[in-house]
C-alpha cells in the first residue's frame, strides 16, 4: 500500500492506520496458519464484477523491510539486520512470478516501493526487481514509479545511479527541519541531511518529489512548526504528506512514555497543528485532496489516489497487503518466514479476508470521505443500491447540521472542522 513510513500516523482523530481501516466490520476467512497456494487469492463474486470493470488498471507494491535503526514510533515491519536481505529480494522476484495472475492483466499504472527503507536497495537491484515485472505485468501504461527514500541514504553518487532505473519519483522521510524533532524521533538522518537530499535529487533531475512530515511531537511549537512546513515552498516541493504522531503499543514511544522517559503527546497540540496544516497548506497554494495529502494541482500521487479510489493493488514483500478488487490479502510480517515459505516450501504464506458487498461499500464510504472528491451518492446508488444511498444520505445529516458535512449536489464531503472527525463520521454513514 500505501504503506511505508508515511502511513506511520493519522489526523489526530483517526488512530487506526489505513490498511486497518480495511478490517472493521470485515469477517475473516483465516486460513493462517496454514500456508495455502497462490491460486486462492484469485476469486471473483458477482457483486464484485461491476466494480472491477471501473477498474482496469491496477498498482504494485513491492515491500522491503529493512531499515538502518528503528524510529521510536514505528510500529510497521521491517529488520535492522540486513541478515535475509538476498533471500528477501529472491523471495520477492519469486512472489511476483507466482503472483501474476492476481490482478487479472489489469495494466499496472503504478510502481511504488516502500518499506521498511528501500533506499538501501542499488539501482541494480531495484532494476533486477523492475524487469521481472516487465515478465510478467503489462507494464506499457505505467505513469509513476515512486521509491520511497531516508535523507541519508540520498548522496549524489546513489542519485546518479538511480537515473539508470525506472524510478521517476521520490517519497523522503523528512518528517522534520529541526534536529531536536529528529533525535526524539529516533530518526538516521538529521535537518542538515533533510535539506541537502532535497536538493541532491532536485540537482539529479527528479523533481517529482514529495516529503513526509510528522507533527505532533512535544517540543514542536506553532511556530516550529510553520517553519516547518515553509520549507515545502522554500525548497520548490510538489507534494507532502503530515501525519499526527501517535502512540503506538510495542513502540519504543509507547515504553518510554509508559515508563516517563519521555513527554507523553498531547492530543490537543495535535489537532491545533493540524488546524494550521490546513491553513498553510492552502495558502501556499497546496490542496488538501486527502485529509493527511496535500498537492499543488495537478500533482496528486497517482498510486494513492488509485488506492483511495478502490483499485486493485498487488502487495508484494513480507507484510505487503493486496486488494484485488473483492479480497484483501496481507503476507506474513517475518523476514525468514516469508522467504522460507516461497523458495523452499514453494508456497506463499498469507491470510486473506473476503469482501462482502456491504463491506466493501463501507470501505468506499471511509475513504471517499477523506479525499476531496468526497462520497458520490449516486455511485452508491448505481453500483450497490438505491436504499443504501438513501440511508446514508439520512444519516448524514446530523453532521450535516453539525457543519461537519456539506452537501454539493449529491457528494458528501468534509468541512474543515469535520475533518477532525473524519473516520468517527465515516462510521456513523456505515451500513450495518
Ligand atoms: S525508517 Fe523509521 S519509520 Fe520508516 S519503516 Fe524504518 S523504522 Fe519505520
Amino acid at each position: 500500500m500505501l504503506r511505508g513510513c508515511k502511513s506511520t500516523t493519522l489526523t489526530p482523530n483517526e488512530g487506526i492506520k489505513p490498511v486497518k481501516i480495511y478490517s472493521i466490520q470485515l469477517f475473516y476467512a483465516y486460513v493462517w496458519p496454514d500456508f495455502i497456494d497462490y491460486h486462492t487469492f484469485v476469486t471473483m463474486p458477482e457483486f464484485a464484477k461491476k466494480h472491477q470493470k471501473t477498474a482496469p488498471t491496477a498498482g504494485i507494491y513491492l515491500h522491503i523491510p529493512f531499515c538502518k535503526q528503528a524510529c521510536v514510533y514505528c510500529n510497521f515491519h521491517f529488520s535492522t539486520s540486513l541478515r535475509y536481505k538476498n533471500e528477501v529480494l529472491q523471495a520477492i522476484t519469486k512472489e511476483l512470478e507466482l503472483r501474476k495472475d492476481y490482478l487479472n492483466g489489469a495494466a499496472i499504472e503504478t510502481i511504488y516501493i516502500g518499506g521498511g527503507t528501500p533506499s538501501l536497495l542499488t539501482a541494480d537491484e531495484i532494476n533486477r526487481l523492475y524487469e521481472t515485472i516487465m515478465q510478467h505485468y503489462p507494464v506499457q501504461h505505467i505513469k509513476e514509479f515512486t521509491l520511497e527514500a531516508n535523507p541519508d541514504d540520498l548522496e549524489i553518487a546513489y542519485l546518479k545511479s538511480l537515473r539508470n532505473t525506472p524510478v521517476d519519483r521520490f517519497s523522503i522521510g523528512v518528517q522534520s527541519f529541526r534536529d531536536e524533532d529528529l533525535v526524539y524521533m529516533h530518526r538516521a538522518h538529521n535537518a542538515g541531511q533533510a535539506d541537502y537530499a532535497i536538493k541532491a535529487a532536485q540537482d539529479a533531475g527528479f523533481s517529482n518529489i514529495t516529503i513526509d512530515f510528522i507533527y505532533g511531537t512535544p517540543g514542536l511549537t506553532d511556530a516550529a512548526w510553520k517553519s516547518n512546513l515553509s520549507k515545502v515552498k522554500e525548497l520548490s516541493i510538489p507534494h507532502f504528506s503530515a501525519y499526527a504522531l501517535t502512540v503506538e503499543e510495542k513502540t519504543a514511544l509507547h515504553h518510554n512514555i509508559m515508563n516517563r522517559k519521555t513527554a507523553p503527546v498531547d492530543p490537543e497540540q495535535a489537532a491545533g497543528q493540524f488546524e494550521l496544516l490546513v491553513d498553510q497548506a492552502t495558502a501556499m497554494g497546496f490542496e488538501q485532496y486527502e485529509i493527511s495529502n496535500f498537492a499543488l494541482p495537478g500533482s496528486y500521487a497517482v498510486h494513492n489516489t488509485n488506492y483511495w479510489r478502490g483499485l486493485p493493488y498487488l502487495g508484494i514483500g513480507p507484510s505487503a497487503h493486496s486488494f484485488n478488487g473483492t479480497s484483501r490479502g496481507w503476507n506474513v510480517a517475518n523476514n525468514a518466514l516469508y522467504a522460507k515459505s516461497i523458495l523452499q516450501d514453494k508456497k506463499l504464506a498469507f491470510e486473506q479476508e473476503q469482501l462482502t458487498p456491504i463491506q466493501h461499500l463501507n470501505e468506499y464510504i471511509m475513504t471517499s470521505l477523506r479525499t476531496m472528491w468526497g462520497c458520490d451518492l449516486d455511485k452508491i446508488a448505481n453500483e450497490w443500491d438505491s436504499s443504501f444511498a438513501q440511508q446514508v444520505e439520512k444519516s448524514s445529516h446530523l453532521f450535516r447540521e453539525k457543519k461537519w458535512l456539506r452537501q454539493d449536489g449529491r457528494v458528501l464531503l468534509l468541512t474543515n472542522a469535520g475533518k477532525l472527525f473524519a473516520d468517527k463520521i465515516a462510521v456513523e454513514l456505515f451500513i450495518d
